[in-house]
């Protein structure tokens, strides 16, 4: 539990688009409004020649400064994709694996860093930055973390993140690492289905008296979760979960955007492919279309001056839309199914099916769940860009001993096991396994007089070993001799509450545990990498302070500046001036402007010294107005 004077915990939905903040008030969730007023923040971090911007700030900015600004969805795919994908095309760069798969779209540069891991280039300040996909993760979550303070108004160090249910270890790491460079204490990961079905739960209490079993279907931006609970009261035990962590909203814009590229290419006979720019403003614009198809059957496309002075109008249908997409849209049943196999269920005995994420306002895919449920209403009054946050900040309460009629039992997404001596995966820990868990199973030696052997860990469901998302190796040492396949080796592994593994081994004739270790943890930050980060993080927060108070000195001469300047030009008043000083006044107004235009980006105490120094002209002056 969270001391007293470590504060609140808040709830933080991590989103691949957008992310939203809660914290448990007066016996309630809070959603946090951010500082334009809005629930849900844009998980964007941009860069400039002049400053950082998080959220808002960087989707305004962004179809100016595509090269600088970076999705947080694209860094949780760079993490998904270096540590399994790249991993799976053995002896090819990681470079190769990116321009396999739709980055290539992507407007930055991503380069290979040390031990093969991904590094997203950045241009700040004029410089360039090599940054690991964990920082621009934390960098939203800093962002939430500020939301979170500015409203209780004080420190926040504890936070509970949600993470989409079919993260593997390696992004659930991930995700608790990048919380530590934005200063914050990750004191649980949750899964998103497994908060949203808090927040069913607690918004439908009556529906859930007796215990109900609930099918939550998250599909986003980015992902796709699928997880059956049953509820009773404030029992809440996840069942089975399925998902895709590479499917949601991102890929329908993608199919749009290439429906328009083709398009342009067909009218203009040009290919806006390979111009950054023009093809951001098209993605934003399908982005927008894309949506006004959830509520009309026909939307237009406009964007003036698209590529090489061209205009691009065209109107695109809903049929169209589904159709461009409904290989897509269909497979989000898969996953559906594989759930309710695993959690046992029929699908006649689900009682409610929740949808929650944006990309469930898709009527097409309302449909086809809906057909898929026999004709079934779906439950659509869950907030769904909130429901997430909610359960999150629910879970905070819980563990800041705030509320105790819940209990959470989820499961972890994916098996676990090694590969033992011939490429085949031996599973340890099945899919859908309650966690916390800790199993263990028996290997032995391979030779004879074998003193080390080595485990490589993979996680995933193939049957090779090497199919499946390599987390790391271990290799026990100081087994005593003997002949092959008589020492007893146990080899335990350990979920926590969190998803995340523990392994450990030992040979039973000496029960000695020691020499495990645990190296090459795949593309994990070290504990270094990690400190390093954090000083960079505490940097990048000092500068943008450095930046505001720029930006509030400046802009505060301005204002002054013309404030004066519209006094003495004001006739109803400026009688009372003599002509000589209202000279006076209107020159020292026309020179400070005259240097503000110039020196856009002086310091702070340069805006300061002249705001003074106009301020002891005209004041004087202007006082003899009162
Ligand atoms: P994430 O949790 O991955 O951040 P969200 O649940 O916030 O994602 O959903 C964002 C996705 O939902 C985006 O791809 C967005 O385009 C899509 N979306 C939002 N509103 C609509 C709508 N009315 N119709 C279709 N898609 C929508
Ligand atoms: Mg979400």
């Amino acid at each position: 539990m969270a001391g007293e004077d470590e504060g609140q915990t808040i709830g933080i939905d991590l989103g691949t688009t957008y992310s939203c903040v809660g914290v448990w008030q007066d016996d309630r969730v809070e959603i946090i409004t951010n500082d334009q007023g809005s629930r849900t923040t844009p998980s964007i971090v941009a860069f400039s020649d002049t400053e950082r911007l998080i959220g808002e700030a960087a989707k305004n900015q962004e179809a100016m400064n595509p090269v600088n600004t970076v999705f947080v969805m694209i860094a949780i795919t760079i993490i998904f994709i270096s540590r399994t994908d790249a991993k799976r095309l053995i002896g090819r760069r990681f470079t190769d694996a990116l321009v396999q798969s739709d980055m290539k779209l992507w407007p930055f540069k991503v380069i290979s860093g040390p031990a093969d891991k991904p590094l997203i280039v950045v241009n700040y300040k004029g410089e360039e930055k090599q940054l690991a996909a964990e920082e621009i993760s934390s960098m939203v979550l800093f962002k939430m973390r500020e939301i979170a303070e500015a409203f209780l108004g004080s420190t926040v160090k504890n936070a509970v993140v949600t993470v989409p249910a079919y993260f593997n270890d390696s992004q659930r790491q991930a995700t608790k690492d990048a919380g530590a460079i934005a200063g914050l204490n990750v004191m649980r990961i949750i899964n998103e289905p497994t908060a949203a079905a808090i927040a069913y739960g607690l918004n439908k209490k009556a529906a859930t008296v007796g215990g109900k079993n609930v099918l939550i279907f998250d599909l986003g931006g980015g992902t796709f979760d699928v997880s059956v609970l049953s509820i009773k009261e404030g029992r809440f035990e996840v069942k089975a979960t399925a998902g895709d962590t590479h499917l949601g909203g991102q890929d329908f814009d993608n199919r749009m955007v290439d429906h328009f590229v083709q398009e342009f290419k067909r009218k203009h006979k040009k290919d806006i492919i390979g111009d950054p720019r023009s093809l951001r403003r098209l993605r934003t614009a399908s982005e927008r279309v894309k949506r006004t198809l959830s509520s009309s059957v026909q939307a237009n496309l406009g964007i003036d001056c698209l590529f090489e002075g061209i205009d691009f109008y065209t109107t695109i249908t809903r049929a169209r839309f589904e159709e461009l997409n409904m290989d897509l849209f269909m497979n989000c049943l898969e996953p559906v199914e594989s759930c309710l196999r695993d959690a046992k269920l029929d699908k006649s005995s689900v009682h409610d099916v929740v949808l929650i994420g944006g990309s469930t306002r898709i009527p097409k895919v309302q449909k086809i769940l809906q057909d898929f449920f026999h004709g079934k209403e779906l439950c659509k009054s869950i907030n769904q860009d909130e429901a997430v946050a909610y359960g999150a900040a629910v879970q905070a309460a819980i563990l800041d001993g705030k509320v105790y009629k819940v209990t959470l039992l989820d499961v972890t997404p994916l098996s676990l096991g090694v590969d033992i001596d011939d490429g085949e995966m031996s599973f340890v820990i099945p899919r859908n396994t309650p966690v916390p868990a800790k199993m263990k199973k028996g290997f032995t030696t391979r030779f004879d007089n074998q003193t080390v052997v080595r485990f490589p860990v993979y996680q995933g469901e193939r049957a090779r070993a090497r199919d499946n998302n390599f987390l790391g190796e271990f290799t026990l040492c100081g087994v005593p001799p003997a002949p092959r396949r008589v020492p007893k080796l146990s080899v335990c592994f350990d979920i926590d509450l969190n998803g995340i593994l523990n392994v450990s081994a030992e040979e039973e004739s000496t029960g000695k545990k020691n020499g495990v270790t645990i190296t090459n943890v795949e593309g994990r930050l070290s504990t270094e990498e990690i400190e390093k980060m954090i000083g960079e993080a505490e940097k990048y927060k000092a500068e943008d302070e450095e930046h505001k108070k720029r930006v509030d000195a400046k802009v505060a001469l301005e204002n002054y500046a013309y404030k004066i300047r519209n006094t003495v030009n004001d006739q109803k008043t400026n009688y009372m001036i003599p002509e000589a000083d209202k000279k006076k006044v209107q020159n020292a107004v026309v020179q400070a402007i005259y240097w503000l235009d110039r020196n856009q980006l002086a310091e702070a105490d340069e805006f300061n010294y002249k705001r003074k120094e106009l301020e002891s002209t005209c004041n004087p002056i202007i006082s003899m107005m009162n």
